[in-house]
């Protein structure tokens, strides 16, 4: 019997994507690389905020209040609390309903793909033959099937982050730090060559601390090794020395993928459709609040008489990226290409003036939340008070940067 959905993968976007199909009702098989109950190695953060909107707040593993920012002297204050996924119970959220559903486990990697009128037939590393009415390619940010245009160098966000016992404590007790910019322990020259990189640090209780030098987005990606390097001279330049290391975290992904074609038959979901936040990074709130809608979109599809398997894949994109999604998709691309250029001093006036816009604003854009004229109505309130060298900066366009705010403009 063919099954109605064959989803690949299982990091976050995939079990998020079949729990959905699974609590539809609908007949879902997965493709595992491993084993799909294996713990996930990334830690995972997110506003709380994100969480309690939908009721999942008790996903959170750690929680902060005190949440600031360094962007100049005095610290800014976020007003929003701040948490790290309790990553089993974020896996478990999802994998529970994939059992209730009854969904089957296959094993291995996919590789080949054919498609008929009815389905797809997918074929793995080991020759095994996996049918269904419509795939899902939740196989991360380089997707086995998923097509994307060629638009130029990708920039990624990387980071290198240790857990670990510190002396004296890195941040101060039950601090969040979201990003910490301040470049004191730099030569003037580095500040001025080299590209600003930023502290994410929290305390984990019992002594543990999380630190990671983060390069919010470049292309070439920030090196493993100069984010090392940076992390440990900016935690001697503030007198705190590595007492233990019990974990390390290297981080890689792409910020501006472009959207997928979306009239392909394989449909994405996560990573593997560019859905990382462009401005922020961010991925996991999203696939929490958004699956359950795509989910229906894709049942919605498959109950209907009239369309055939390439109906189906045209309703689970437009489920995926609507027309407002992707409009915002562009505008949040223009605006970080538009941060990757900005010197050291002006990405601190950057981000002091966005964090000063009023609170739903700045999390709406942080949480892609805002309806397309939000958005523009808070990038415009953060171009009125952003000082005269970020307006310039925002309003002289270069490189690639005209193609994309056509493409914003355009919708
Ligand atoms: C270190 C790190 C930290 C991050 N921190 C955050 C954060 O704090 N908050 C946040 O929201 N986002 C964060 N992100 C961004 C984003 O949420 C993650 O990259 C997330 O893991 C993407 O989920 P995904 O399921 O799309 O892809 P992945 O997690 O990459 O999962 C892809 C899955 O597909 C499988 N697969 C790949 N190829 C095949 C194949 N050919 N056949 C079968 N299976 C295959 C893999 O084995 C894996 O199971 C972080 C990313 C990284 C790398």
């Amino acid at each position: 019997m063919t099954t109605d959905v064959l989803v690949i993968g299982s990091g976050p976007a995939a079990l998020a994507i079949a729990s959905g199909l699974c609590a539809e009702g609908l007949r879902v098989d997965g493709l595992a690389a491993g084993d799909p109950h294996a713990p996930w190695g990334n830690t995972y953060g997110v506003w709380a905020p994100e969480l309690e909107a939908q009721g999942l707040d008790h996903l959170l593993e750690h929680r902060w209040s005190n949440c600031i920012s360094h962007f100049g002297s005095a610290p800014v204050v976020h007003q929003h609390d701040y948490g790290l996924f309790d990553r089993t119970k974020l896996q478990a959220h999802w994998l529970e309903p994939c059992e209730r559903g009854h969904l089957r486990w296959h094993r291995g990697f996919a590789t080949t793909i054919s498609h008929d009128q009815d389905g797809s037939c997918l074929s793995t590393a080991a020759g095994e033959q996996l049918r269904a009415r419509l795939v899902i390619d939740a196989s991360g940010h380089q997707p086995v099937f998923v097509q994307r245009p060629d638009r130029g160098p990708i920039a990624y966000q990387a980071a290198y982050g240790v857990v670990g016992r510190f002396s004296p404590a890195p941040v101060e007790p039950d601090q969040f730090v979201l990003m910490d910019f301040r470049a004191d322990h730099l030569t003037a020259e580095e500040r001025q060559s080299e590209p600003p990189t930023f502290l994410y640090a929290m305390d984990l209780g019992n002594g543990l601390h999380f630190v990671e030098e983060t390069s919010l987005a470049l292309a070439p990606a920030v090196s493993p090794d100069v984010l090392e390097r940076r992390l440990r001279r900016r935690l001697a330049f503030r007198g705190v020395a590595i007492e233990a290391i019990r974990d390390q975290e290297h981080c890689l992904f792409p910020m501006n993928l472009p959207l997928p074609d979306l009239s392909q038959r394989v449909v994405g979901f996560g990573g593997a459709a560019s859905m990382v936040h462009p401005a922020s990074g961010y991925l996991v709130g999203a696939l929490l609040r958004r699956a359950p809608g795509v989910a229906a979109a894709i049942a919605a599809a498959l109950n209907d008489p009239n369309l055939n398997a390439d109906g189906v894949a045209a309703a689970g994109w437009s489920a995926v990226w609507p027309a407002s999604l992707v409009r915002k998709h562009a505008i949040y691309q223009f605006g970080l290409e538009k941060l990757m250029r900005f010197s050291e001093a002006e990405l601190h006036q950057f981000f002091t003036a966005f964090f000063a816009l009023p609170l739903p604003e700045w999390y709406g854009f942080l949480a892609n939340t805002l309806t397309v004229p939000e958005l523009l109505g808070a990038m415009l309130r953060l171009f009125a008070l952003a000082p005269n060298s970020v307006r310039l900066g925002l309003i002289q366009p270069q490189g690639r940067e005209l193609a994309l705010l056509g493409r914003a403009l355009a919708g």
